[in-house]
């Protein structure tokens, strides 16, 4: 029973109804809340608690679909949260949603550190972005782990410095980084090369992709740097927060007061100062999440001759999803070919809920070399979820 078909509703009302004096119909409840909860450094639980009519009550601690829901009032509540860091607040307590009948709304949560380390050297606005405005800055999703990891292995003293550097830009930014395990990969890599001598040099990279929707968002950093062996721990540690400044969109400025001068010294192990945390908080948590649409749920493709019905579940996103596509990419030894057949009847997939659409097919879309997706796009980018095929031919 799909959400949207109250004429099928009916009918079925009726044949129910005319199987026996007793039976009567009660249709599921088909309303949804979705939750999205920011990712916040230091793997930290974030209870979020959703409360609502007759006695509901779901507990939460990361993002989730609240499915099959009764129409009334829904509260959702989150809490301040302590980490080694510090205490992070949600910058959304509570939040009251009233869901309607084959409704599907969402509710985003996002923590920031409490009082932001600042240090108290420097001046305000003694910060530059490196790409864009202070406005408008190229910057990473904020509301989603950033993964590092050394090229190569590291000295265990040269990993803790980092380690500690990626924590203190967490506090200044808001956003959270995580060592990658090995074996798997970084969006930024970190090349170190141990010399014998008494200087350090570096650079940190932010690299940035149009996601199609005329927004550019930074997806891989890299950082690399030449560590004279008998250099101070003070000396490296204030290259490595130069370089992530770098990796999250900040640069150079005059005051040599700033981690972000472009020389760096002793000083600046000390910590992000506040021109630096100003920056920061212009491409970090405080600027809002940058997040792309959530997977469609449940997505399945019936084939009836060459017309292709796909079925879906699309949860509410922030910003919503806009539109949906239909994808069929074809690899092969000469590389690989993409279709996108139009679907029928104008469906622009916006919204979220229960989702149903049809297309023409090329024969060939049940070969095995043929992968099916369906594709969400909001403000911020596209989330691509495969079809399950059924009715191909045998
Ligand atoms: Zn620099």
């Amino acid at each position: 029973m799909r959400g949207t078909s109250h004429v099928a509703a009916t009918l079925a009302m009726v044949l129910t109804a005319a199987a026996g004096p007793t039976a009567f119909w009660q249709s599921k409840p088909e309303s949804s809340l979705t939750v999205i909860i920011a990712e916040v450094p230091g793997d930290t639980h974030t209870p979020v608690t959703i409360t609502g009519p007759d006695g509901y009550r779901v507990d939460i601690t990361k993002t989730a679909v609240l499915r099959q829901l009764e129409a009334g009032r829904y509260t959702v509540t989150a809490e301040t949260v302590s980490n080694p860091l510090g205490d992070m607040t949600p910058q959304l307590r509570e939040k009251v949603v009233d869901l309607a009948r084959n409704d599907h709304q969402g509710v985003a949560f996002t923590y920031q550190f409490e009082a932001p380390a600042l240090s108290p050297v420097g001046a305000p606005d003694a910060y530059a972005i490196q790409t864009g405005t202070p406005t408008n800055p190229v910057r990473w999703n904020p509301c989603s782990t950033i993964t590092w990891g050394p090229v190569l292995p590291l000295p265990a003293a040269e990993e803790q410095r980092l380690t500690l550097a990626f924590a203190k830009a967490s506090i200044a930014s808001g956003i959270p980084f995580r060592r990658v395990a090995p074996g798997e990969s970084a969006q930024v890599s970190v090349n170190l090369t141990m010399a014998p001598g008494d200087r350090v040099s570096g650079e940190g990279e932010m690299y940035f992709s149009d996601s199609g929707t005329g927004r550019t968002i930074a997806d891989r950093g890299q950082i690399s740097g030449v560590i004279g062996t008998e250099t101070s721990d003070e000396l490296r540690e204030a290259l490595y927060l130069h370089e992530i400044g770098h990796v999250l969109g900040i640069t150079h400025v005059p005051q040599d007061d700033q981690v972000m001068h472009e020389v760096v010294d002793e000083s600046d192990a000390k910590g992000f100062a506040i021109g630096d945390t100003n920056g920061l908080r212009l491409v970090g948590a405080a600027a809002g999440c940058l997040d792309t649409p959530l997977g469609a749920k449940e997505v399945r493709g019936t084939l009836n001759g060459s017309t292709l019905t796909v079925t879906w579940f699309q949860p509410a996103s922030q910003p919503p999803v806009v539109k949906t596509t239909l994808h069929l990419t074809n690899r092969t030894a000469l590389g690989r070919a993409s279709g996108e057949p139009a679907w029928d009847k104008r469906f622009v997939g916006a919204g979220a809920g229960p989702r149903e659409a049809s297309a023409t097919v090329p024969a060939n879309v049940c070969d095995p070399g043929i992968s099916v997706t369906i594709a969400a796009t909001n403000a911020n980018g596209t989330t691509e979820t495969p079809v399950v095929l059924s009715g191909c031919p045998k």
